[in-house]
Order: structure tokens, then sequence, then C-alpha cells
């Protein structure tokens, strides 16, 4: 539990929230009491009804789902999740002193320009520089989906935190685990990463290297997030809708049952082929009296399709649900 410095109400708080936003006043607050300004979100566009039918619409163009989808899937389950990422500007400056790999040619063959007798490899110092303004993006909570952590934010479009605004459609506001203090540290390295990366790409060694790294605007946005459960069949499906952009972040689907048993089809095909390769190869290999149907190879690409045949089997018999990243 933890109390409101500013309007003294009583709310839920984890042992790992440390930036908490209260659920009755809206305001951002460490848990000192201290009120933290930089407090952004971005506006929901797709309420929960055009939430669902955006996902419906994209889950039915989805290879193998079942036609009637759209009308007989019933959502059990929606609730609009307000996730905290932190943003950083970061201003880096890297100048680096390296080794990189280069190459002399030699003895160019006369009836082939650009090709040559002998290549010889060596290293050679380089310096250089590189300026870069990233911006840092980090999920406040570490309990997160892989793909909501990852889905894009546009930072352009976000204004100041409205508490009415989040209450308008229920939603709920997750507090941050992470301090402003911790989230800039893990900018600078993550801004320090990716220069080594930009460094990397020029030279293979780096011998000395300064680094400048200045960790800048730093805030605190919030981004609601559909978190949707449909029922199809006596199945449940889960799904994440961006509610400013309407975007799928990610969704189980059914595959339809003709769409899987056409999977198991093919893969008996390619399993039954496979293995006549593999037979035609091993009665080559002892000399029975095929002839050369097959030169070399047949072992392997035989034992390759058996080997798709077989998943192929596998992933239409398997009544686990399709999950694609969009
Ligand atoms: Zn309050």
């Amino acid at each position: 539990m933890a109390k409101c410095a500013f309007c003294d109400a009583n709310f839920e708080a984890g042992a790992g929230d440390v930036l908490l936003v209260c659920p009755y006043c809206g305001t951002a607050q460490t848990t000192e009491g201290t009120k933290f300004k930089d407090h952004y979100m971005i506006r929901v566009h797709f309420d929960q009804h055009e939430a669902q039918t955006t996902l419906l619409d994209w889950v039915s163009k989805q290879l193998g789902a079942p036609e009637d989808l759209p009308v007989t899937a019933k959502f059990v389950k929606y609730e609009q999740i307000w996730y905290p990422f932190w943003i950083s500007r970061v201003d880096a400056r890297t100048d680096y002193h390296g080794m990189g790999r280069d190459a002399t040619f030699h003895n160019e063959w006369p009836q082939r320009r650009g090709a040559y007798k002998r290549i010889d490899f060596f290293w050679k110092p380089e310096a250089g520089e590189f300026t870069r303004r990233h911006e840092i993006n980090i999920a406040g909570v570490k309990k997160i989906d892989e793909d909501v952590r990852s889905h894009p934010i546009p930072t352009r479009a976000k204004e100041y935190f409205s508490h009415a605004h989040a209450e308008e459609f229920d939603g709920k506001v997750l507090h941050s685990n992470l301090t402003e203090e911790q989230a800039r540290k893990m900018a600078r390295q993550i801004a320090h990463d990716r220069q080594t990366n930009l460094v990397l790409q020029e030279v293979s060694k780096i011998e000395s290297r300064n680094d400048d790294i200045d960790v800048g605007e730093t805030f605190l946005i919030h981004v609601p997030v559909w978190e949707l459960v449909y029922r199809y069949g006596n199945k449940k499906y889960k799904a994440s809708v961006s509610a400013p952009t309407g975007y799928v972040i990610e969704s189980e689907y059914p595959r339809s049952m003709s769409f899987r048993a056409g999977g198991i089809g093919i893969g008996l095909v390619m399993l039954l082929i496979g293995a006549g390769l593999i037979i035609l190869a091993l009665a080559e290999v002892l000399g029975l009296p095929f002839g050369p149907l097959l030169e070399g190879g047949g072992l392997i690409s035989g034992s390759l399709m058996a080997i798709i045949g077989l998943v192929l089997m596998y992933k239409g018999a398997s009544s686990k649900e399709a999950k694609e990243a969009v």
C-alpha cells in the first residue's frame, strides 16, 4: 500500500514499484512523495470496439484463419493497460583508434579481369569519430510481453499525462519499477553500446576510445494498450492492440481445420517422397539394379524432405494456436 502525497488516498503498490501514479488524482510521484513533472502519455484513438474490429480484421487476413472467425469470435476480456516507458535523448560522441582489415591484390589473371592470384590481408591502423543523437526507450515495468516492450511508440505525439483521459476508458495505469535515475543510467549504457556497434563497423579491434555521452531530456510516458482475449470454438486467444494507433502488436489465432488438414497432407507427401529418395540413394550405394537415377545428394535431399514433411505434419496436427508478431 502507498499513500498519495497529493490527495491523501491510499492505493496499491508492489514492492518493486518506485515511481508511482496515484489512481485517484493521477499524480506521478516518487515513493518519498516528490512530484514527477515530466510525465506524458499518448492519447487513445481506438476505443474498445474499434480495437476489437481492427484485430478481427487483421486476424481474418492471416494465412489459414477460419472464415467465420470475425462473426463467431466472442470477446471475453478487454482491459486497457497503460504501460510506462522511459524515453531519453542521448547525445553521444566517440572518437576511436583501432585496427581495420585491408588487403592488397597481386597478379591479376590476364584472362579474368578483377581476379587475382594472390590477395594479402593485413591490419591497418584507423581512427575516426561518431557523433549521434540516440532516442533510448526503456520499459518501466519488468513484467511486460516482449512484443509490447518493443512495439513502436510515436513519441512525437506525446502530451501531458491526463488522469481524466485514462479514466475515460477505465485504463489501468501501471507504476514504474525504475526511477528516473536508474532509467538515465541504463540509457547511458545503451547509448554507449550503440556507439560501440558503430565503431565496430569501421574497425575490427578497438585500441582506444574516448566517449562523451550526455543523457539529456528524460521523461516518463504512459502508452495505452488494449489487452484482449477472445473465444473461438472452445478455445481462448490473446491479443494486444495499440490504443493510439490500432496497430496489432501481437495476436494468437486459430487455424482452420482445412488449413491444418492441408498441412498434414503436404507433410505426408513430402515424407513419402523423402523416403523414396533415401531408398534410391541407398540402393545406389548398395549396388542394387536401379541404375544411376540420381547423381548423389539423394540421401541429403531425401532426408531434408522427410524432416520438413514430419514438421509440417506435426504443425498441422498440433492443436497449439498460431502466434505471429506483426
Ligand atoms: Zn492522489
